[in-house]
């Protein structure tokens, strides 16, 4: 496997081609932004947790019969990925209110939805992520039915597998954003699965093992994202 030029850089992560046409290696950074990177940072050692953190659950979920891009974790910021056509459209899937939903609607935080409330948001940083819905994603033909159906079909099967993992290790999953892909025309869950783009709340005691500590300077983001990853590698599944 060798590694070719850059095609892309995000704001967590770089995409580097490689010599296999059909395979990319996706390098995580030490960077952090929230509010619409507003509010950045770098920190040291970031990077490794999320790919590492990200590696474990694309295993756990290929292992589970969910398609995604994860093929392999190659190194400490480093895995391979398939090569996909990423779709422009953010999946949240929430259990329990949190974040935007509360700002947005006055939902009072913690409040729990059953069944799990899947929203959909365009991935587009000038216009701020707006929240979308359905209609608007074939009204700008960024996906079709077919394709809307399964992203949400997948996403709920996702937080089913997640929230019941975490839950054996004593944290609850609270909400999550997945990104989803076209590989050879099928629809597959790419991007990352992370501290980052998950809240985590410890079962006991309600720490944020996630992003919120930066966002809200809740407390040293290492240490939560660390906790996060002991409690997933000694993990009972
Ligand atoms: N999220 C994300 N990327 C985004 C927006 C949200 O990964 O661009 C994640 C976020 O970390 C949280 C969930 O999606 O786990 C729901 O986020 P929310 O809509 O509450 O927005 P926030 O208040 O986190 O900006």
């Amino acid at each position: 496997m060798e590694k070719r030029e850059k095609l892309y850089e995000g704001k967590a992560k770089i995409i580097y081609a490689t010599d296999e046409p059909d395979k990319v290696i996706a390098h995580f950074k030490d960077a952090a932004t929230a509010f619409d990177a507003v509010k950045k940072a770098t920190i040291k050692g970031k990077g490794a947790l999320n790919n590492t953190i990200s590696s474990f659950f694309f295993q756990l979920l290929n292992e589970k019969g969910i398609p995604t891009h994860f093929v392999k974790k190659l190194s400490d910021r480093e895995m391979l990925v398939y090569k996909v056509e990423i779709i422009p459209v953010e999946v949240v899937v929430r259990n329990i209110a949190a974040g935007s939903i509360v700002r947005r609607l006055g939902i009072p935080e913690k409040t729990k939805f059953s069944p799990p409330l899947v929203e959909f948001y365009l991935k587009n940083d000038e216009l701020h992520d707006p929240i979308i819905c359905e209609e608007h994603i074939y009204a700008m033909n960024l996906a079709k039915p077919e394709e809307v159906s399964k992203m949400k079909e997948l996403a709920l099967k996702v937080n089913d597998i997640l929230k019941d993992f975490m839950e054996k290790q004593g944290v609850i999953l609270v909400d999550f954003k997945l990104e989803f892909g076209r590989k050879d025309g099928k629809i597959v869950v790419a991007d990352e699965i992370s501290p980052d783009t998950c809240r985590f709340w410890d079962a006991k005691t309600g720490e944020s093992l996630d992003k919120d500590r930066f966002r809200f300077d809740l407390g040293d983001l290492i240490e939560g994202y660390k906790k996060i990853l002991e409690k997933i590698e000694k993990g009972e599944n």
